[in-house]
């Protein structure tokens, strides 16, 4: 005998008001890219979850100031 699943599943709506863009790292600036992987464990679900947290580094990746140089072959790299 089968048994008959009779139950909807209700659809997943995110409503998160701290629902938060992925930041976007400066590439090859080291401080950007660490501050990403802590947004990444912090952003996703998992023991380190925590959206202050994550609401926190994005904004930190977002504002952080780089002052780029040129070094000898005339590439931009992060002082
Ligand atoms: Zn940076």
């Amino acid at each position: 005998m089968a048994l008959r699943m009779t139950y909807q599943r209700e659809p997943i709506t995110l409503s998160d008001p701290m629902e938060i863009e992925e930041p976007k790292p400066v590439r090859g600036c080291e401080t950007c890219q660490s501050a990403m992987e802590q947004w990444q464990r912090a952003s996703q679900p998992g023991l380190a979850h925590d959206l202050t947290r994550a609401v926190d580094l994005a904004i930190e990746i977002r504002r952080h100031p780089h002052n780029w140089k040129l070094d000898h072959m005339g590439q931009r790299v992060p002082r």
